[in-house]
């Protein structure tokens, strides 16, 4: 059984348009579930229905099998961890962490057992009694962390809580958090428009985009297979290439493609071939993902190479990220780096078709593993 279920949920603040359509998602027990897509897309509206903050228009909310849709915040037990901390400043580690204990007048044992095992847990003995203002932003989210633990919700909820940190911390913090949520099998709810965060700390990733759910896997999962050319284009970093394309001829053991310039691509009729075999003229779009356009190799000789021109040079260390004009357009490539090349230089470049997309223009739909 799911810890967390959506069953066709919606959400209208104003009664006609939707920020959240008709949106079915399952968090497992134990497991942290990203919710991952640009501004708007109703990630923040998905969490406030989940916590009860605001009322669904439609659908189901379930916890552990059932229905919570009509109950208040009180009556979910989740809870929550923000971006800014939200801590008590005038108050200490330990009284911040205890707060939502003393507030549901627990007993001042139970208080002191709870909180210590809580300062055990996240390693904040060494500034127990220490004040909140006093620590680093990286410490005061863990302490915002103590504190929605301490409670033993069924569900916790990050709602961008590595947003006020800078880079250092936050690689910090999400290992943290991930290790945390790993140890103490807390299924938990993580809201983020930074795919890094998401693709490091979440066990599945839910992508939205205009309050639609678009796909929902492992991080893997999605990138070796995005469902729809949104997905395609929002994971990935550079993002995939994408190119217009016709399906020019398919035979027993192949497809053929035609993209701008005259330039042609052939791809192997398992898994390709099956949907696109006998629909001549379909418009199409093939994604290429820029470490999969390589430098053309000698041994290679089975698959076409082409020519393109380098416009930029962008050197990231291990690699160098190219920008290429190409017969077939525009083309970003991942280079191992230093490489060397520079701007103005030419090259020759090969895709391996085992790793090229092909999405339906129109229905903009992953063809990969469609039915026939
Ligand atoms: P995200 O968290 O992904 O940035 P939101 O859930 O905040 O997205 O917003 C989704 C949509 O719902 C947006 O179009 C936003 O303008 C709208 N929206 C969010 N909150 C409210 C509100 N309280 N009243 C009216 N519209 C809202």
């Amino acid at each position: 059984m799911a810890a967390v279920e959506l069953q066709g949920v919606s959400k209208s603040y104003d009664g006609t348009t939707f920020a959240i359509e008709g949106l079915s998602l399952q968090c497992r027990q134990g497991e942290m579930l990203a919710l991952l897509g640009p501004s708007g897309c109703g990630k923040s509206t998905t969490l406030k229905l989940i916590a009860g903050i605001e009322c669904i228009s439609g659908g189901r909310i379930l916890f552990n099998g059932k229905d919570v849709s009509e109950l208040d915040t009180a009556s979910r037990n989740v809870a929550m961890v923000f971006e800014d901390y939200a801590l008590y400043p005038h108050l200490s580690v330990f009284e911040n962490i205890a707060f939502p204990l003393r507030i549901r007048s627990y007993l001042h044992s139970e208080v002191q057992r709870a909180v210590d095992r809580i300062i055990d847990l996240l390693e904040l003995q060494d500034v127990r009694d220490a004040n909140v203002r006093k620590l680093s932003g990286g410490a005061q989210q863990r302490v915002s962390i103590g504190r929605a633990l301490v409670r033993e919700p069924d569900l916790i909820m990050f709602d961008e809580p590595l947003s006020h940190m800078d880079a250092a911390q936050k690689v910090g913090l999400r290992s943290e958090i991930a290790r945390l949520q790993k140890a103490a099998k807390l299924t938990s709810v993580l809201v983020t428009h930074d795919q890094t965060e998401a693709i490091s700390m979440a066990d599945r990733i839910a992508v939205m985009d205009k309050g639609v759910l678009q796909q929902v896997a492992t991080a893997a999962e999605i990138y070796a297979r995005p469902a729809n050319l949104f997905v395609a284009s929002f994971i990935g970093e550079p993002p995939m290439n994408l190119l217009p394309a016709e399906l020019l001829a398919s035979d027993a053991s192949a497809v053929q493609l035609a993209l701008a310039g005259g330039a042609q691509l052939a791809l192997p009729l398992v898994p390709h071939g099956a949907i696109l075999q006998g629909a001549t003229g379909r418009e199409l779009v093939v994604g290429i993902r820029p470490e999969h356009v390589r430098l053309a190799a000698p041994e290679r000789a089975d698959i076409p190479a082409f020519d393109a021109c380098i416009d930029t040079v962008e050197t990231r260390g291990d690699h160098d990220v190219l920008q290429l004009q190409s017969a077939m357009g525009p083309l970003v490539m991942e280079v191992g780096g230093p490489s060397g090349f520079l701007a103005g230089q030419t090259l020759r470049f090969q895709v391996e078709p085992r790793h090229v997309h092909v999405f339906d223009a129109k229905t903009t739909r992953n063809l990969l593993g469609e039915q026939a």
